[in-house]
């Protein structure tokens, strides 16, 4: 085992596989409705990085409703995973009703609720804490867009706000008793290898539970696409080979308790510009471990290194 997976984490810990199932709650972000900007963040597209998401009000849902064609799955091994756009953006009762929702049904395991970290306020920190206490046996997970700990990239994909809210909100998640996964992207415009490498270090400083890295994608429906098609040979998009090699160093960084819940996505085929080789999701994850093979790592083996 080269890495803590997402797959094996959950068979060690439920003694089973789980699926996400991704919702859309019709929210929006303040990043896009104007209370930061209107824009939203360069690479974000325009479903709020919810392409495949289901719609959900709260009603209740059968498999058929979730576009997984995974009819043997059982019922309990879905999570309730709310994607489109900043799922804590709403007001506290209606974040209650939805997510109280999704935990009654028995379809799912538990919760996902993907945010920003600064807009997790009081008021929806006792909601969760509240629905924590009435579903002792189901877990909610919350998942915080961070991307780079770099300010001047941070500035440039115009994610709107500071570090240092996304370290006092985990902080006040865990003190909460809420497990968190941070998702970090690989090849950003203007970061090295050691600057990616250091987003990877600052997860274990933090003590994230969990990581989702995701490859930049250029895409039709971003804002960041649409630079790149005017002016292409401005960005470097990486080669394969580069993600890999910069995938499985921050690999080694990760601290081996880390569970990686993603390492490489789907973007969206219909609006996908590059990097096209990014389609082959098998046959990235083969080179990834090859890679991790060849180097002789294993996750965590350079973790000392980035103290
Ligand atoms: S990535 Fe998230 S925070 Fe950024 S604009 Fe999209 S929905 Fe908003």
């Amino acid at each position: 085992m080269y890495w803590l997976s997402f797959a094996e984490y959950c068979r060690e810990r439920f003694g089973r596989r789980l699926y996400r199932a991704a919702l859309d709650a019709h929210m929006t972000c303040p990043n896009r409705d104007g209370r930061i900007s209107y824009g939203g963040c360069l690479f974000c597209s325009g479903s709020g990085s919810g392409e495949f998401a289901v719609s959900y009000n709260g009603q209740k849902l059968t498999r058929d409703d979730l576009l997984y064609n995974r009819q043997e799955v059982p019922d309990g091994d879905f999570i309730a995973y709310f994607q489109a756009y900043t799922n804590t953006y709403d007001s506290p009762d209606r974040l209650f009703r939805l997510f109280d929702s999704a935990l009654a049904d028995p379809l799912f395991a538990g919760i996902s609720i993907a945010t920003r970290p600064d807009c997790i306020p009081e008021e929806v920190m006792q909601v969760l804490i509240t629905l924590k206490e009435r579903y002792p046996g189901k877990f909610i997970w919350i998942e915080l867009g961070l991307q780079t700990v770099h300010e001047r990239t941070t500035r440039m994909i115009r994610r709107g706000y500071p570090l240092e809210v996304y370290d006092g909100c985990v902080k006040r998640l865990h003190e909460n008793g809420f497990e968190v996964i941070t998702h970090m992207i690989i090849g950003l415009p203007g970061e090295t290898k050691e600057d990616i490498l250091a987003t990877a270090a600052h997860l274990n400083s933090v003590r994230t539970e969990g990581v989702k890295m995701h490859l930049l994608y250029y895409t039709d429906d971003s804002d960041l696409g649409k630079l790149y098609m005017q002016a292409p040979d401005d960005f470097h998009v990486l080669t394969k080979e580069e993600y890999v090699d910069i995938l499985t160093e921050c690999i080694a960084v990760l601290d081996p308790d880390i569970v990686l819940h993603r390492m490489t996505g789907d973007g969206d085929g219909e609006h996908l510009l590059a990097p096209l080789w990014s389609k082959d999701k098998r046959s990235v994850l083969n080179a990834v471990r090859h890679m991790m093979k060849v180097k002789g790592y294993v996750q965590g083996c350079r973790a000392n290194e980035y103290i």
